[in-house]
């Protein structure tokens, strides 16, 4: 089964807020093509007019080349091949970053395309027994004020969620606030909610604005701290996970096995949240899940984005060890809530695995016609 094509499909709101760090806002979808009709699906969570070069671009060299080049005509159920062809063969100005996100929008698409050949949805692939439905946690950016965040809060927790994560918004510029807002949520809450914060690089190196916000968190009972410095500070990091008396979260911003072979071996985190959608896609997905594993280093998956990749994540999540969380982003925007069709199922605070062939999903055309750019 050869890859006839790759195509990229650039979908955005008719307005974006562009001071909202709300990666729901636009998408670009990849789809391949293979030489006998099956298209698979994927995305990537990234900027997608800079995918879409790095997925189109010509060959330069050996060296340099854009990713639909170095895999049309190849066997599509090779996957391990393919990505191993485009990483070596876009390595000048790939390794990391874009070009990565483009590799895992497009591995993705290529693991819709093996479940469809061999008619299972991707968990069942993966593992024997894959769970069938995931534990969600409702992830939301962070309000202004106590009254606004006890209000969300208290909705999410009416609405079946047992799990929110609060992050972004205004956290970072004061760390007594930020364990005001905290301790707003965990009010609204109840004792039995689990919480969790995304303090979005707030505390710049700082790992005793971290530390004082950490122990806030943890009298407050809640599970982690999610980055509260920029993804390269791999020192604060490693220092904050020594003193910190809740577990620190990190690892959205990271991609490939090296980055994550060196986060362990700093001990730079307590969870890792590799996102499919920038990682390096599923089968890099899979080896960063070993190297956790043999660190005793907790995995749950980061999931900001369309349905796709909510599916792509409830898949691995169905059959990896440990504690299992899916990230479900409840920001009321079309693309998140509407893209994929049938709707994902949230019941009970628990989001159903998609049980088709493949990732399961179908795309909402007539969405697609009026939101697609490009
Ligand atoms: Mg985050």
């Amino acid at each position: 089964m050869k890859i006839a094509d790759v195509e990229t499909i650039i979908l955005r709101q008719a307005s974006v807020d562009e001071s909202r760090a709300d990666g729901g806002q636009d998408t670009i979808v990849i789809r391949v093509r293979t030489d006998d009709g099956l298209i698979g699906v994927g995305e990537v969570d990234s900027s997608p007019e800079v995918v879409a070069a790095a997925i189109h671009a010509p060959k330069s060299n050996a060296v340099v080349q854009g990713l639909r080049g170095l895999i049309l005509g190849e066997d599509a159920l090779d996957r391990a091949t393919l990505w191993d062809r485009m990483f070596r063969g876009s390595i000048y100005m790939g390794r990391r970053g874009v070009v990565m996100h483009a590799m895992s929008g497009i591995d993705i698409a290529l693991w819709d395309i093996a479940g469809q050949a061999a008619g299972l949805p991707i968990a069942s692939m993966l593992g024997s027994e894959p769970r069938t439905k995931i534990r969600t946690y409702a992830s939301i950016l962070m309000e202004d004020t106590p009254e606004r965040v006890a209000e969300r809060v208290s909705d999410l927790r009416q609405q079946g969620f047992t799990a929110c994560k609060l992050g972004w918004g205004p956290l970072g510029q004061s760390r007594d606030h930020d364990v005001l807002l905290a301790a707003a949520a965990r009010e609204a809450a109840g004792a039995d909610m689990d919480l969790m914060l995304d303090a979005g690089y707030g505390y710049g190196t700082s790992v005793t604005d971290a530390v004082f916000v950490a122990e806030g968190l943890a009298e407050l009972g809640f599970r982690w701290l999610e980055e509260p410095f920029l993804p390269d500070e791999l020192g604060a990091y490693a220092e904050l996970t020594r003193q910190s008396p809740l577990p620190v979260a990190m690892g959205e911003q990271s991609t490939a096995r090296w980055d994550f072979e060196l986060l362990a071996s700093m001990r730079a985190a307590n969870v890792f949240q590799p996102d499919l959608a920038r990682c390096g896609g599923i089968t890099e997905f899979l080896l960063i899940n070993d190297i956790a594993a043999k660190h005793d280093i907790w995995v749950v998956p980061h999931a900001w984005k369309t349905g796709i990749l909510k599916a792509a994540s409830l898949h691995v999540n169905a059959v990896i060890g440990g504690e299992r969380l899916q990230e479900w982003c409840v920001e009321a925007n079309p693309l998140t809530l509407d893209l994929v069709e049938p709707h994902l199922l949230v019941e009970d605070g628990f989001a159903v695995v998609p049980t088709s062939p493949g990732l399961g999903i179908q795309l909402n055309q007539e969405l697609m016609d009026a939101l697609r750019t490009s």
